[in-house]
């Protein structure tokens, strides 16, 4: 049975274990331990996992990958951005809905995401009948002082 070594750990692996990942265009195999730490990896740490890879002796097709890794370098930054922009956007989101799902001076308790079934009349006036057909999910809010009620988008709650 054909054996390869681990780009990352120099393993050898049998070919019923190894897993294949793409890395400046060419296929690199890592073994099963390595693959759930690569997978796992976020951010500056999948970086570093992938510039360990180009240096490694195990590497294979390692011209191409040194060819093309200055300008991978640069796909890898800009995913880099792209994620914590998008982390930042999360954390503002948050921060504006504890601020929205207050009442008399507390946060308000998430009685969790409901299904409301609505009929020809809606409480919610015309303008949403976009958004249903027959029924909606609201993410249900209520204050413990004075028992008011408050819906949300639940995607934009969750
Ligand atoms: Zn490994
Ligand atoms: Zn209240």
């Amino acid at each position: 049975m054909a054996k390869r070594a681990c780009v990352l750990c120099g393993e050898m692996a049998g070919s019923w274990s190894l897993c294949y990942i793409t890395l400046c265009g060419t296929s690199q195999t890592l073994c099963e331990k390595c693959m759930r730490r690569y997978r796992d990896a976020a951010g500056e740490e999948k970086i570093a996992l992938r510039e360990y890879m180009a240096r490694s002796p195990h590497l294979r097709e390692g011209e191409e990958v040194r060819e093309r890794l200055p300008q991978a370098r640069v796909q890898w930054q800009r995913e880099l951005e792209q994620a914590q922009e998008r982390r930042q956007q999360e954390e503002q989101r948050q921060a504006q809905v504890k601020k929205t799902a207050r009442c008399c001076g507390q946060d308000m308790t998430k009685l969790g995401v409901s299904t409301f079934q609505l009929g020809e009349h809606t409480f919610l006036g015309g303008d949403l009948d976009h958004l249903l057909s027959g029924s909606m999910k609201m993410a249900v809010f209520r204050c413990e002082v004075c028992g008011r009620l408050k819906f949300f988008d639940p995607e934009w709650v969750q």
